[in-house]
């Protein structure tokens, strides 16, 4: 029985986007993609709080293959991802291949029929003969089970779901978590309300945005003379790849550059806040690089003002009025605001149920070892299964490196497969075994084991203490294996 599609692919974000270009350049153009949203862009489309902005400059954080010579700004403003997301969508002849507001409860490999089988939730079943999880890395929001939290008689809004009806103005507002989001949404939030306390478990490591508007003529530049932002898109690139590579990775070998950022951090913080004792409690007690580092310009400084307070008790308990404290202390409120990211390890690896061959569950197999991913884009009994947000995945700062590496893999992956006119490929466990045991003996340099991260509470591990999200490698050595791996590392034909 044939399948319907020659491919499935789970996810309408530049991840999702990114595989349908490369199956229409494979001729598998029979695709589909599922989408859970009501449109495509992923991150794009779902986060909409104020601030939103790209922390990669936006001549790198594009497809090298699309450059956008009409950013705004050298890190643009989130409508502008979102915009970018359907000139992609149309340019490259994808929404019509788009299924929107249809959420996928799992998939299982059907070896007799050598497809994939994908439930959709409603009961609807669709089959293909490649299966791509492109479900983000960022996907599933959480919201810490605080006690009471139920029984909040305001406005609670998380990060991921922005209420663009609902007026900030003259409110008191509570926002939990100071990561990324926060550091973008805190000036903002602070320059509507009458009050706003942070609540901060962990601070965060802010270095200076450099950032400006990038004006008509360099726009005009950039669409005239591709290689004008070519060359900015390397430059941009180089540097986080110095920050990446010898800061993190290496951090052994190199702690002079990871210290340097972060007494560059440090001054930040200085030049910004008046108050000694605010300092102290934004100040990071853990190495530069083992959570996320964030760019701003703003919101250290928003902590000198009257309205706003840093909270650093932690929070007990949550009550109609407001939030109590472990000092028994009530911070009253009517709005919170729930900047507490997402949920990685434990909801997101995979996102939906996966069942390979022989019965194996991708996330019992994942938690009952080690979490793992040949070259970060295929598994050991899953066959014509491309994960591609697995562990090991993510190269380099900007997410398109990794999604234009995996590109290039599914690329020397099916034309090895063709060759042999074979339609089933498998990794194989020594290609894979090899592969951990690589990265992890890489990974004995970095930051993550060499530097003091215990305290830094940071997403980039997982529940063993292992940080399985990174792969150690420059991006420049990841793309070079994405066209070199050994094509003996996957075995063609009947699985
Ligand atoms: P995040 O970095 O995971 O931060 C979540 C925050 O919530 C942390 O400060 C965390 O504190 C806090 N939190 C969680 N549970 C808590 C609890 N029970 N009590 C008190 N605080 C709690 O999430 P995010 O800020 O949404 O950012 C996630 C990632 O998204 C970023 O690292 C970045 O990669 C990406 N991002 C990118 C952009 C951009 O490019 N423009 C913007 C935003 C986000 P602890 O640290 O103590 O756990």
């Amino acid at each position: 029985m044939a399948p319907q599609f020659d491919a499935i692919v789970v996810g309408a974000g530049f991840g999702g986007m990114g595989a349908g270009i490369e199956l229409d350049r494979l001729g598998l153009s029979n695709f589909v993609i599922l989408e859970r949203e009501a449109d495509l862009g992923g991150t794009w489309h779902v986060n909409r709080y104020p601030g939103l902005a790209v922390d990669i400059a936006s001549v790198t954080y594009s497809y090298s293959f699309e450059p956008n010579p009409h950013w705004s700004r050298l890190f643009a403003p989130g409508a502008e991802l979102k915009k970018y997301a359907e000139h992609v969508a149309a340019k490259y002849d994808l929404r019509r291949r788009m299924r929107f507001e249809t959420v996928v409860d799992g998939a299982r490999w059907d070896a007799e029929n050598e497809q994939w089988v994908v439930s959709i939730a409603g009961g609807e079943q669709l089959t293909g003969r490649y299966l791509a999880t492109a479900t983000g890395f960022l996907s599933q929001p959480y919201t810490p089970p605080f006690p009471g939290i139920e029984t909040f008689a305001g406005k609670i809004i998380h990060t991921t779901a922005w209420d663009d009806d609902y007026d900030l103005t003259g409110r008191r507002a509570a926002i939990i978590g100071t990561g990324a989001t926060a550091v973008q949404l805190v000036p903002e939030v602070a320059r509507k309300v009458d009050a706003l306390t942070v609540f901060q478990r962990t601070p965060i490591w802010v270095v200076p945005k450099v950032d400006m508007p990038i004006s008509p003529a360099v726009q005009r530049l950039f669409a005239s003379l591709p290689l004008t932002q070519k060359a900015a898109r390397l430059a941009n690139t180089t540097a986080l790849e110095a920050l990446m590579v010898i800061g993190v990775l290496h951090f052994r070998q190199a702690k002079l550059l990871n210290r340097g950022a972060g007494v560059l951090a440090k001054a930040h913080l200085r030049a910004q806040v008046r108050d000694a004792e605010t300092r102290r409690k934004l100040t990071p007690h853990y190495d530069f690089g083992c959570k996320r580092p964030t760019f701003s310009n703003t919101y250290f400084k928003t902590f000198n003002q009257p309205n706003v307070h840093l909270e650093t008790n932690s929070i007990e308990r949550i009550e109609p009025e407001g939030i109590v404290t472990a000092d028994g202390h009530q911070t009253e409120i009517d709005t919170l605001i729930l900047a507490t990211g997402f949920n990685l390890w434990d909801a997101n690896f995979p996102a939906i149920e996966i069942i390979g061959r022989d019965g194996v569950n991708l996330g019992k197999f994942w938690r009952d070892n080690r979490f793992q991913a040949y070259e970060g884009i295929t598994v050991p009994k899953f066959p014509n299964f491309l994960s591609l947000n697995s562990p090991y995945s993510y190269s380099g700062l900007s997410y398109f490196t990794t999604i234009e590496a995996q590109m290039k893999h599914m690329g020397r992956l099916f034309g090895e497969m063709f060759r042999r006119n074979e339609r089933v490929f498998e990794v194989t466990e020594r290609a894979n075994t090899e592969f951990l045991d690589r990265v992890t003996e890489r990974l004995g340099s970095s930051v993550f084991y060499g530097g003091q991260c215990s305290t830094a509470r940071s997403y980039y591990f997982n529940q063993h203490g292992e940080a399985a999200l990174l792969r150690p490698t420059s991006t420049l050595n990841a793309h070079r294996e994405a066209v070199s791996f050994p094509l003996e590392d996957y075995t063609y034909g009947a699985a």
